[in-house]
């Protein structure tokens, strides 16, 4: 059977009538339109580290790598090109496929952008997919790290354009879909989602996938994070979104991007197993390995590896093509990952 045609042209009214369609209705829609595209039994294993942490200028409201808010987090400096491909081998014999590496930096300068290009060059050459997630980025620093041999560039939406200005003063909506033509312009592929939880209605969590829908393409991986909430940031004591809603989010986006890698990102750890297999059902079909992503913390490799056993999930095989990465869930306790965020940056 052909899949249907991936759509660009989705309404408010259409995308929040599927939020609304009963819970079990709406699972089976995700979940048919999941086994056209993906096999629903693989899901794809990424770690994160990060390579620059805190003292970000920025006011993302749930992030607690921004120098304002006092949550603890230490600023550091650029990791150097030996320690980090050191952490990508160790997340390579973990099983990891893809290397995600994030810095908390506004929009890097030229010279932050040759060292990352350093960086991603040698992880590349371990054999890892790679992608980095550096805060905005002009069109000649994206072709700097696509020639490096970068993979993705990660860059989120954060949340619907209405309700942004409630989460971030310091940049404009406008300033994210502007790297993400950058990124897009010299043939990275993007990830790029958002997060929930943040106090957003409904249906602003429908137009945050209704954007990243009717973008000029479909990111290739669409992150859906849930508000870890890190006291010292102003979302901090937000009401707990109910899981059922989340998985609702992960549904619709599945049904909305049907091509695209799913991924839960940050919230997991919040998660109990049951909704976390809903979401696998829903059309999820990407996760983040390791420890922690980027200052909150994420289910052990342990608690990850006893999932996929106790659901019969088996991490996706290694091919060269683009999204189809791979990795088993091997045997070693190599944590592989360092701090993550749903890093809007
Ligand atoms: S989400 Fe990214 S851009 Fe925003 S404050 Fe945190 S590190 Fe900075």
């Amino acid at each position: 059977m052909t899949a249907p045609a991936l759509r660009h042209d989705w309404t408010r009214d259409e995308v929040a009538a599927l939020f609304a369609l009963p819970f079990n209705e709406l699972l089976h829609r995700a979940h048919s339109i999941h086994r056209e595209h993906h096999d629903p039994n693989a899901v794809q294993v990424s770690t994160l580290l990060s390579i620059k942490t805190g003292g970000c200028p920025e006011d993302c409201a749930y992030c607690p790598q921004a120098a304002r808010y006092a949550t603890g987090v230490q600023a550091e400096k650029l990791m150097s090109v030996d320690a980090v491909v050191a952490r990508a081998q160790a997340a390579k014999a973990a099983g990891a496929s893809r290397f995600c590496m994030g810095a908390a930096w506004r929009s890097p300068k030229d010279r932050d952008v040759a060292k990352v290009a350093e960086i991603v060059s040698a992880v590349k050459g371990l054999g890892l997919e790679t992608c980095a997630t550096l805060g905005m980025l002009s069109g000649e620093q994206a072709a700097t790290l696509k020639q490096a041999g970068l993979d993705y560039y990660n860059h989120n939406l954060d949340t619907a354009p209405e309700f942004y200005g409630e989460i971030i003063h310091t940049r404009e909506y406008q300033d994210r879909l502007d790297t993400l033509e950058h990124v897009r312009e010299v043939g990275l592929k993007t990830c790029c989602g958002g997060i929930v939880g943040m106090g957003e209605t409904r249906g602003q969590r429908a137009g945050l996938l209704q954007t990243l829908a009717n973008l000029p393409e479909h990111p290739q991986s669409v992150p859906i994070n849930q508000l870890v909430q890190v006291e010292g940031t102003p979302l901090h004591g937000t009401e707990a979104l109910d899981p059922f809603e989340f998985v609702r989010t992960i549904a619709v986006a599945r049904i909305l991007m049907p091509a695209s890698m799913v991924r839960l990102s940050a919230g997991r750890q919040q998660m109990d197993d049951a909704v976390q297999a809903l979401c696998f059902f829903a059309g999820a079909n990407s996760i983040f390995y390791g420890e922690k992503l980027l200052t909150t913390g994420n289910p052990d490799v342990e608690a990850d590896r006893a999932l996929f056993r106790r659901l019969d999930l088996h991490a996706l095989e290694v091919v060269e093509e683009s999204d189809t990465v791979h990795a088993d869930i091997l045997e070693t306790d190599t944590a592989g990952c360092g701090q993550g965020c749903g890093c809007a940056a």
